[in-house]
């Protein structure tokens, strides 16, 4: 019954290419488009032209299988939901098919868009599809068909990538039943698309299934084993490639074994071993595609380990390819713009460029010899072990300073005896209200970090202008009447490169752009070696903003899970390590805040859930040293200063005890969507601290009611007594226009006021 076919086994590969360009061209196209500057045409031609290049530029570095179908104007989940029929009802009118898409992306006046959430545990965000009654799944693949064709025309040894049916269920929000529930439906519709994919000349097709590196129950595992027997069952397909990626794929390993799927990817730098691939021997028949090249860090590769772990898997499997252990879009485009990176430093990175070729390497070692590639294996020998030996990476001082701290360093008074002191020492009305930390970003503050830049201004000016800016600021907040004062953060560009820029051990790149949903790019800091502080970091700022006004101006802060988070970290020590390091800087800053007479400070952790390990097995040492660092970060201060903490997500699920256990006198959360509930969360996880659910949604430029407010306070009073509750809106303003957060400013101080 299930016939086997025998493709051209490939060698070396990527798992997936980014797509915004090596100089967001997609995202400057794109922005146009949706602006009514340029029209589709341009948008399309400027897309074709890209993945023209990255399809060249992979098979000129010498890659034998080339994923083509991960290009995307948007997400590729969002792609796979046009793939398989299933948009929201809400956005079938649209005509345009281009317009319906970005419809579901980004809404519109009318129509909500599809929500957007964490892909896995990396910093890209995807659109959650959503599938309800309504979702009647059909097969759109004319994105794919037209990249395959494209691709073929240039000769390109194309592989067609598609997000598998498991893994799009699981993803997707349900309005009734379990995520497969609906699997029988998709099954059909992924076997026709095989079919009409080797008609179209396909040899191999890739199915990207990361929920197998989650945890699944035994249903779900059975359903991995039924999937994808049947997806193989026809024998007019293409071969499948079955991709996993981001962990190791645990009890899921021996049921894609069990398949006839002909190559399996695993990411070897995310917890898959040599051993665990022994232990499958049914895995010995197919093409092992390893993922030895970290798709989503910025270190070089190892080749020399990456080699032997290779050689151990040619003694459990026929055939060995070598790969990326994700797609690439989660690292910048290449090293050769970087010109402000020290040379040593830059000879230890490798961004997408660089992997591919080490890549190629690698295979070339396989297939030839290493011999064949002598002169680059040596080359990435000298940068391992230039990288061992920098002093930058071993700071004696910080590492004797954490080897000396005792718990009683991460630990304050009881909390009710610290409420007592605070009380007397600031003198805060019922209900204090506040705001999170940053104003609106104005058009003054982005010409003057410009003009900075470009050497118009020198730094004086620069801080004169700022100067200014906090003025305003602080002027608007006593006009308003809030009663706990933020200096505004005109100063930061950016929450994490703020600081990434003034520690010592963190660099920052000039062109180091990746997508992190949309148009939206992020270049996160790398951070290579042992943290220190040089100087202080904001005391200037908010001593500044702290003479405008006798109110409290709260010192302002980002936390170490945060910082870590969203930056390229360390390979070479527990990220744990490296955490208790970024805290010990912090530690120093908020002391010397408080001695420049900061009475309260805030240390947002936005990030605390994201680095949240996949596997529940591993969460709890997680949350263990996460919320260690923040304490190690804020308990240096005495009884009568007040910390706070911002978290930015209303789910708060698995880290609901965590939130408790940073100990933060006050907590600010975002909770104007959901209504309150959180509180009910936060209170049976034993929570009795300050607290501050976000009293509206600042991700709408909507100006609140003071009736809306009030209804929201007096939900949040049924769960919190008033001595703990704070008002404030959800999350920082640097979004927003000044005149939207004056007006709902002004009527949040109005409710506050009132209920007193
Ligand atoms: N203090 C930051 C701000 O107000 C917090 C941002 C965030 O939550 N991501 O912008
Ligand atoms: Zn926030």
């Amino acid at each position: 019954m299930i016939m086997s076919i025998s493709p051209t086994p490939f060698t070396a590969t990527v798992l997936g290419l980014p797509r915004v360009g090596p100089n967001r061209e997609l995202k400057r196209a794109t922005e146009a488009y949706w602006a009514g500057r340029a029209d589709a045409d341009h948008l399309h031609s400027v897309a074709a032209e890209l993945r023209h290049t990255h399809l060249s530029a992979l098979a000129a570095a010498g890659l034998d299988s080339i994923p083509v179908g991960t290009f995307s104007y948007y997400d590729q989940v969002l792609d796979t939901a046009v793939l398989l029929g299933a948009l929201p009802a809400r956005v079938a009118d649209i005509a345009d098919p281009l317009d319906r898409y970005f419809a579901a992306a980004r809404g519109t006046d009318t129509i909500a868009p599809l929500e957007m959430t964490k892909w896995f545990d990396t910093n890209y965000h995807y659109l959650v599809p959503e599938v309800d009654a309504a979702t009647q799944f059909s097969l759109n693949p004319a994105k794919l068909f037209a990249e395959l064709a494209e691709a073929e025309a240039l000769g390109i040894p194309a592989r067609p990538v598609v997000i598998g049916p498991l893994t799009f269920l699981k993803l997707a929000k349900h309005a009734v039943g379990a995520p497969l529930d609906r699997l029988a439906e998709l099954v059909p519709l992924y076997r026709d698309l095989l079919t009409r994919l080797a008609a179209a000349g396909a040899e191999w097709v890739q199915i990207d299934e990361p929920i197998l590196v989650t945890d699944l129950s035994d249903t779900e595992l059975a359903a991995v084993r039924a999937t994808y027997t049947e997806l193989a069952s026809p024998a007019d397909r293409p071969a499948i490639l079955l991709a996993t990626y981001f962990g190791h794929t645990d009890a899921a390993l021996a049921e894609i074994a069990a398949t006839p799927v002909e190559a399996v990817a695993l990411d070897f730098t995310a917890g898959t071993t040599v051993d665990a691939v022994a232990s499958v021997p049914a895995l010995s028949r197919k093409l092992l595609v390893a993922g030895m090249v970290d798709g989503r860090n910025i270190w070089r590769t190892d080749l020399g380990a990456a080699l032997s772990t290779l050689g151990a898997l040619l003694g459990s499997a026929t055939r060995v390819a070598v790969s990326s252990s994700c797609s690439l879009l989660h690292v910048p485009y290449s090293l050769t713009p970087e010109t402000t990176l020290d040379d040593r430093l830059r000879s230890w990175l490798a961004f997408g460029a660089e992997k591919v070729d080490e890549i190629r390497v690698l295979a070339t070692a396989l297939t030839q010899g290493t011999a064949a590639v002598a002169a680059e294996l040596r080359t990435a020998h000298d940068a391992a072990q230039s990288r061992r030996t920098d002093p930058r990476l071993h700071h004696d001082t910080v590492r004797a300073r954490l080897a000396a701290l005792t718990p009683a360093d991460i630990k304050r008074a009881p909390a009710d005896q610290r409420r007592i002191e605070q009380r007397a020492h600031l003198e805060l009305p019922l209900l204090p209200t506040t705001t999170i930390g940053s104003y609106p970003q104005t058009s003054a503050i982005r010409l003057a970090r410009a003009a900075l830049r470009k050497g118009e201004i020198d730094q004086t000016e620069y801080v004169a202008r700022m100067r200014a800016e906090i003025d305003d600021v602080i002027a608007l907040q006593e006009r308003l009447g809030l009663d706990v004062l933020v200096h505004g953060e005109p100063e930061r560009n950016d929450m994490v490169q703020y600081f990434a820029e003034l520690l010592d051990g963190f660099a920052v790149t000039d062109n180091g752009w990746v997508q992190s949903y949309g148009t939206r790019c992020v270049r996160p800091p790398i951070l290579f070696g042992d943290v220190t502080r040089p100087t202080p970091m904001t005391t200037d700022w908010i001593g500044y903003a702290q003479s405008r006004t006798t109110k409290p101006v709260k010192g302002m802060l980002t936390g170490p899970v945060t910082i870590l988070a969203w930056s390229f970290v360390r390979d070479d020590q527990p990220l744990a390590d490296s955490a208790r390091q970024v805290a010990l800087a912090i530690r120093d800053e908020v002391t010397d805040l408080e001695r420049n007479g900061a009475r309260i400070i805030q240390v947002d952790e936005p990030a605390l859930r994201e680095l949240l390990p996949l596997r529940t097995a591993e969460q709890p040492a997680y949350l263990a040293w996460s919320v260690d660092s923040f304490r190690l970060a804020t308990a240096g201060v005495a009884d009568t200063t007040q910390i706070h903490t911002h978290l930015c997500y209303s789910e708060f699920g698995e880290v609901i005890g965590a939130i408790a256990g940073l100990d933060a006198d006050v907590t600010s959360i975002e909770a104007a969507r959901s209504h309150m509930e959180v509180l009910d969360d936060l209170n049976a996880a034993g929570f009795d601290l300050g607290v501050g659910p976000g009293v509206y949604d600042i991700h709408s430029p909507r100006v609140p009611s003071v009736e809306e407010i009030t209804t929201s306070l007096n939900a949040a009073l049924k769960a919190v007594p008033a001595e703990r509750l704070w008002v404030n809106p959800d999350c920082g303003l640097k979004t927003r226009g000044p005149v939207e957060v004056e007006a709902s400013l002004r009527n949040l101080v109005a409710a506050a006021e009132a209920l007193r």
